[in-house]
């Protein structure tokens, strides 16, 4: 899998961080400026802008945890010092370090520079005001939906975090996911406890075993693969339904059961 992706005009770069973070460079052939997506390393990031000669003007935060915010303040330093104007984007119901513009649900913006629109999607759970931002059918979610797993629900609950991921499967199927970490292989290994007989979870996890000896990333995945090997996107159907009773000895006949069974049996895998 390449490191980019091309769609209509934006291009999106993958900068790696700490374990397995991965920050977001969104740029477009028309402009050298460059979006970046939660930098919560400035390190890797500052290299990334001086090897490619690009120029940071704005960053996109999706929620507030030191891995995705950690970067912000060198950055925008930085920015200053090379005399670039720069502007941080964060979820308005979360402490942003230098957050110019507080974003909720269902806004809209524009990256001038970049000349691409965002769509800002409210996706509470793993944080209280976490946000996605959507373009050009690439969506950039944090640690909401990762691939085959989600987040952990560190301030919300099990159903604002169903609720959020609810609104991410109803996207396109074609759209990108562009996550913050690269968690695939785990979260596979816990789906196949959930779902022992998907036969397209079986086959996934055969590829992401592959790619991953070879040191290849998943990400971007597609909210149409998601829809089939993701647990956490398939608690309404009669399968996961299914399993879920199998696994905890209950009837599980409602889908925020079976999300906060699963999401519970994550926790401890
Ligand atoms: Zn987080």
């Amino acid at each position: 899998m390449a490191q980019s992706e091309e769609t209509t005009n934006m291009q999106v770069s993958m900068i790696k961080a700490f374990t397995d973070n991965y920050i977001w460079a969104i740029s477009s052939n028309a402009t050298n400026k460059i979006a970046l997506v939660d930098p919560g390393d400035a390190d890797v990031c500052i290299n990334f802008i001086k090897q490619q000669g690009v120029q940071l003007s704005s960053i996109l935060i999706t929620h507030h945890h030191a891995d995705h915010v950690g970067g912000i303040e060198e950055l925008v330093a930085y920015c200053q010092s090379n005399g670039w104007p720069i502007t941080v984007y964060g979820p308005k119901n979360e402490n942003i370090p230098d957050r110019n513009v507080a974003l909720s649900d269902e806004d809209k913006i524009t990256l001038d520079d970049l000349g691409f629109e965002f769509s800002i999607i409210g996706v509470p759970g793993h944080t209280s005001g976490h946000i996605a931002y959507l373009s050009q059918d690439n969506l950039f979610c944090g640690d909401t939906l990762f691939s085959a797993g989600c987040g952990r629900l560190f301030e919300g609950t099990p159903a604002q975090m169903l609720n959020s991921l609810e609104k991410l499967s109803a996207l396109p199927e074609r759209t990108r996911v562009y996550c913050a970490h690269e968690y695939t292989l785990a979260n596979l290994n816990f789906a196949l406890t959930v779902e022992p007989t998907n036969s397209e979870l079986i086959h996934y996890y055969n590829k992401v075993i592959k790619l991953r000896e070879q040191g290849t990333a998943t990400i971007p995945t597609s909210i149409l693969l998601e829809k089939k090997i993701n647990p956490f996107l398939r608690c309404h159907t009669n399968s996961m339904l299914e399993s879920v009773t199998d696994l905890s000895g209950e009837i599980v006949a409602d889908k925020l059961t079976a999300f906060t069974i699963i999401r519970t049996l994550k926790d401890k895998f």
